[in-house]
């Protein structure tokens, strides 16, 4: 399933007519209790889900993102949190959708774990459709836009849903990495926190009080592995279908 880990010979067998999965992250601070690369570990493990659920093949991951954005991230101030200039995303990205084109790619599906990096990936991929035949087609999956509001409704019974920007380093994502990684969450540093002040512009270089000292934006002691299965669950159910939908029945 993952191509680092082939022989060429066993991925010139694959590419042609499976589907080929790029997880694109970040390194960014996540709070005291989560890892730099959550943004990595998350969509690498829904994407090694849906492989096994529709015999795909998963890509190397682009480790690094766009740059981290205050009000959903915590910002550049962060030590750790280290970022790519929106056009350098945008061409990594393309390269390597363009190289796995060439060797026969063509049911491709981008899945994001970093929501700012979404501009910039999706700039890749219309700069990919200019160049490749119209035979390639790209997915672009952000997971956190799969989630249904009945799932939502459960998780958050009790934290109450802040929206998805304010869900960083929280609950969904402590969950998720509680159950793709435990051993990388610190469960003792778990807290819950928030901004003094939420403004609804950006600024500039962002002010202090509109960040968190934890770097963790909402409740994340709400987290808990069983809620990050069910969520994991549902959205790879969600990713599995439009797999079939869009590549056919593999
Ligand atoms: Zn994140």
């Amino acid at each position: 399933m993952l191509v680092e880990e082939m022989t060429w010979e066993e991925y010139r067998d694959g590419v042609g007519h499976k589907i080929l999965i790029l997880p694109v992250g970040s390194i960014e601070q996540h709070g005291p209790h989560l890892p730099l690369n959550t943004d990595v570990v998350i969509p690498k493990g829904l994407a090694m889900m849906v492989a096994e659920a529709v015999g795909a093949m998963v890509l190397p991951p682009i480790l690094y993102g766009y740059k981290s954005h205050p009000a959903s991230g915590g910002g550049p101030s962060f030590p750790g949190t280290t970022s790519l200039d929106g056009s350098t995303l945008t061409h990594l990205a393309l390269d390597i959708l363009r190289d796995t084109c060439r060797h026969g790619g063509k049911k491709l599906m981008v899945m994001n774990g970093h929501y700012e990096n979404v501009a910039f990936v999706a700039e890749a991929i219309d700069l990919l459709l200019r160049e490749v035949k119209d035979s390639v087609r790209v997915l672009l999956v952000n997971w956190w836009e799969l989630v249904s509001d009945e799932m939502l409704d459960e998780l958050f019974a009790e934290a109450g849903f802040p929206g998805w920007e304010m869900e960083h380093a929280a609950l969904t994502e402590t969950s998720l990495v509680q159950y793709f990684a435990p051993e990388l969450v610190r469960e003792d540093r778990i807290v819950d926190d928030q901004s003094e002040r939420i403004p609804k512009y950006s600024i500039f270089p962002p002010p202090d009080d509109i960040v968190p000292s934890s770097g963790t934006l909402y409740k994340a002691t709400y987290a808990s592995r069983e809620k990050g299965e069910k969520l994991a669950r549902h959205v790879t159910d969600f990713i599995v279908d439009i797999a079939r939908e869009e590549f056919g029945r593999q």
